[in-house]
C-alpha cells in the first residue's frame, strides 16, 4: 500500500522520513547519478533557479523529470519572496554570477501554487488566494528583472504555476499570455500552427556580415567551409514559416542572393537582405524602434527611422 504511512503512528511515521531521507540521500550520492547529473548539466547547460512554496507537494524535479539537483531551490512560506530581504539577493547574486562566470545563462523559475479541484488544496501561505500568490510571483520578477536586467539576455525570470492536482505548470510570458501546460497537448498543439507559433523563432533582424565561408553576429565570427554547418545548428529554433533579415552585410556585387539562397536553404526558412549598397551598418533602438546611428545604405536616408524593407529574399530550396 503506497499511502499506508498515514495510518501509522507518529513514532513510525518518523522512522519511515528518516529512512527515506537515508535512501534519498544514498541514491544522489551514488557514482551512478553523479555522472547523470554532469551528463544532463553538459548537455542542458542553462542553470536553473527556482522559487517556491515549502508546500511538499511542490517538487519540481518531480513534476519536470529533472534528475535531483539539477535545480538549484529556494524556499519560503507561500512561495513569497523579497529581493530586499537581508542576505536573500546576496545569495542569488552569487549563484547566478557562478553560472554566468562559468558562461552558463540562468532561467530563474518564480513559482506559485494552486489547486484546480479545491480552493483549500491551494497556498496557505496566501491564504489559498490565487490571485494574491499571482501577483506575488509577478512583483518578485520585476525585482529580478531590476537587478538582473529585462532583456533577458542571461538571466530569465519566467513566472510559473504550479497546479498540484495534476502537477501541471502554467507558463506566464506576461500576466496576459501564458500556456496552461496541462490543456497545452490536446486544445493547443495538436495543430502544428499552433506549436510553431508558440515555439519557434518566426521572424529575426540580424545585424550581421557574411558570405559562403565567413559569418559575423556583432562580436563574433564563424570562419571557414564549416560556416553554413554552424548556422545550421540553429536551424531547429526557427518556424517553418520563419523569416531572417540580414542588414550590414556587404557581399552585394551579385551575390548576394547566392549568398541568401545558401543560408536559406541551410536554415529551412526565407532570408532576406539589400542587393543594392548592402554594405552599411546600424545601431538599432529595439526599445523605440529606430535607427540610432549608423552608415544609411543610400546616402540620405534617414538616421532615426525605421529599419528599411529588404529587396532580395530568398526561400528555402531543398
Ligand atoms: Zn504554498
Amino acid at each position: 500500500m503506497p499511502h499506508s504511512i498515514h495510518t501509522k503512528n507518529i513514532a513510525e511515521r518518523m522512522r519511515w522520513l528518516a529512512e527515506l531521507g537515508a535512501e534519498h540521500s544514498r541514491i544522489f550520492a551514488s557514482p551512478e547519478a553523479y555522472l547523470q547529473r554532469r551528463r544532463y548539466q553538459a548537455e542542458h547547460p542553462t542553470a536553473i533557479l527556482a522559487f517556491k512554496c515549502m508546500d511538499g507537494r511542490i517538487h519540481l524535479p518531480y513534476i519536470t523529470k529533472t534528475p535531483l539537483g539539477i535545480i538549484q531551490p529556494f524556499r519560503n512560506l507561500g512561495g513569497a519572496f523579497d529581493i530586499g530581504w537581508p542576505h536573500l539577493g546576496e545569495l542569488v547574486t552569487h549563484e547566478v554570477l557562478r553560472a554566468v562566470e562559468a558562461g552558463r545563462r540562468v532561467l530563474i523559475l518564480v513559482t506559485y501554487h494552486h489547486s484546480r479541484g479545491e480552493r483549500s488544496r491551494g497556498c496557505s501561505g496566501f491564504d489559498f488566494d490565487l490571485e494574491a500568490a499571482r501577483s506575488s510571483a509577478f512583483a518578485f520578477r520585476r525585482q529580478l528583472e531590476s537587478v538582473f536586467g529585462s532583456d533577458h539576455q542571461t538571466v530569465y525570470p519566467l513566472v510559473v504555476g504550479i497546479e498540484t492536482d495534476e502537477d501541471a505548470l502554467t507558463l506566464h510570458w506576461d500576466r496576459g499570455t501564458a500556456i496552461d501546460l496541462a490543456t497545452f497537448e490536446s486544445a493547443d498543439c495538436d495543430e502544428a500552427d499552433r506549436c510553431d507559433e508558440l515555439f519557434f523563432i518566426r521572424s529575426g533582424r540580424v545585424i550581421a556580415h557574411g558570405s559562403g565561408a565567413e559569418l559575423k553576429f556583432g562580436g563574433g565570427q564563424v570562419l571557414g567551409k564549416d560556416a553554413m554547418d554552424t548556422v545550421g545548428s540553429v536551424a531547429q529554433y526557427f518556424s517553418s514559416d520563419g523569416k531572417l533579415i540580414l542588414y550590414a552585410c556587404n557581399i552585394g556585387g551579385g551575390q548576394s542572393r547566392s549568398f541568401f539562397q545558401s543560408l536559406a536553404n541551410r536554415l529551412g526558412i526565407q532570408v532576406c537582405g539589400f542587393s543594392n549598397g548592402v554594405r552599411w551598418s546600424v545601431s538599432w533602438d529595439a526599445r523605440r524602434r529606430i535607427i540610432k546611428r549608423g552608415i544609411a545604405p543610400k546616402p540620405g536616408d534617414p538616421i532615426g527611422g525605421p529599419l528599411p524593407e529588404p529587396d532580395v529574399c530568398a526561400k528555402p530550396k531543398t
